[in-house]
């Protein structure tokens, strides 16, 4: 593990582990009417440079997923399991040390660009906000330099710097969070939904210029959607989630073309295929919405909405298992690999 000026571990190195671990995460709410389990048992590693897609409809517990990495999660959430960014353990991390680590080594956009961004002050001086804070520039001249320079790799011009939110459509907003997440050049960079409030040719470039930016800086990236086909386009890997739980995960373009998953089946069939006018026509496929996560049907949590599903399933929860080479999918009717 290297240390840098600062006594903060390197999160370029070292480079014999992966950049992310994160091992049986549970995350569950407390509230007033009872727990509430919204992540139950992830794992997965994300390696340097390694871009990993998590898909599922809205409640699936992909944003939670997300939060809990960074430990972004309301006070008093029970989290357990096991997060190491670059080797450091998140969750039993101090809050000083935590606070570093947000910015320094994993920083996370948002979607709604308007609400994450402070109204009243210069977009410039809150993109220079964090490297004052955290010390990774050392004047306000450096700062100001590197906001112009970071503006310009998201495709705005440097002067824009002393625009406020309101003068900038929406794609512009959304790529100032991008530049104010890559501000103290962290390694580890997480999308939650940030092109869903865009239009479609604005959410090309947005996409465009994160995968530009992931070649260009090395970056590792964790983006989340409810759209697949986004995600084959940006990640070189795959998990969807249903219920808290992953129940498919593998190789971004071979999960899409050949789901296992009856779940993963019905989300590729209900998105339509850019450049291909055929998939339009295509049903939905999928009827109803996903469980309320503090009232989770009993078996497998996706049988009232699944279309192939055996009585076995209201009362057997699947699990995870291989279904071909660096694929696995949780369906009791998926063959699993020899
Ligand atoms: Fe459908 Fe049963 Fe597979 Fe669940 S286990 S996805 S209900 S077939």
């Amino acid at each position: 593990m290297t240390l840098d000026e600062r006594g903060t571990v390197d999160a370029q190195g070292p480079y014999d582990t992966p950049l992310l671990q994160v091992d049986d995460l549970h995350v569950t709410y407390r509230t007033r009417s009872g727990d509430v389990p919204a992540v139950q048992g992830v794992t997965f590693t994300l390696e340097r440079g390694g871009s990993l897609g998590l898909a599922g409809e809205s409640g699936c517990g992909k944003s939670t997923l997300a939060n809990a990495i960074l430990r972004l999660l309301p006070t008093g959430t029970q989290v357990d399991g096991s997060v190491l960014l670059a080797g450091q353990d998140i969750l039993a991390m101090k809050p000083g040390r935590l606070r570093s680590v947000r910015w320094t080594e994993g920083a996370i956009v948002f979607q709604g660009a308007l609400h994450a961004l402070n109204p009243v002050q210069q977009i410039g001086k809150q993109i220079a906000e964090p490297m004052l804070l955290h010390r990774t520039q050392p004047s306000k001249g450096a700062a100001a330099r590197r906001v112009r320079e970071l503006l310009e790799q998201v495709g705005l011009p440097g002067d824009r710097a002393r625009s406020y939110p309101h003068q900038l459509s929406g794609g512009q907003r959304q790529r100032v969070l991008i530049a104010m997440a890559l501000a103290c050049e962290p390694a580890l960079l997480l999308a939650d939904e940030p092109t869903t409030a865009l239009d479609v040719m604005v959410q090309a470039q947005v996409l465009a210029l994160l995968a530009d930016l992931r070649g260009e800086h090395g970056l590792s990236m964790i983006f989340i959607t409810h759209d697949l086909s986004v995600l084959t386009d940006v990640c070189d890997s795959l998990a969807v989630m249903y219920a808290g739980r992953v129940v498919e995960e593998g190789p971004s373009d071979r999960v899409f073309r050949s789901p296992q998953h009856p779940y993963t089946r019905a989300l590729a069939a209900a998105f339509p295929t850019i450049g291909d006018p055929a998939s339009r026509l295509r049903p939905a496929g999928l009827a109803g919405d996903p469980p309320d996560p503090a009232n989770l049907p009993g078996g497998c949590a996706f049988h009232p909405r699944c279309a192939v599903a055996e009585d076995r399933c209201r009362t057997t929860t699947p699990v995870l298992a291989p279904v071909a080479a660096g694929r696995r999918a949780a369906c009791l009717l998926v063959e699993a690999a020899p």
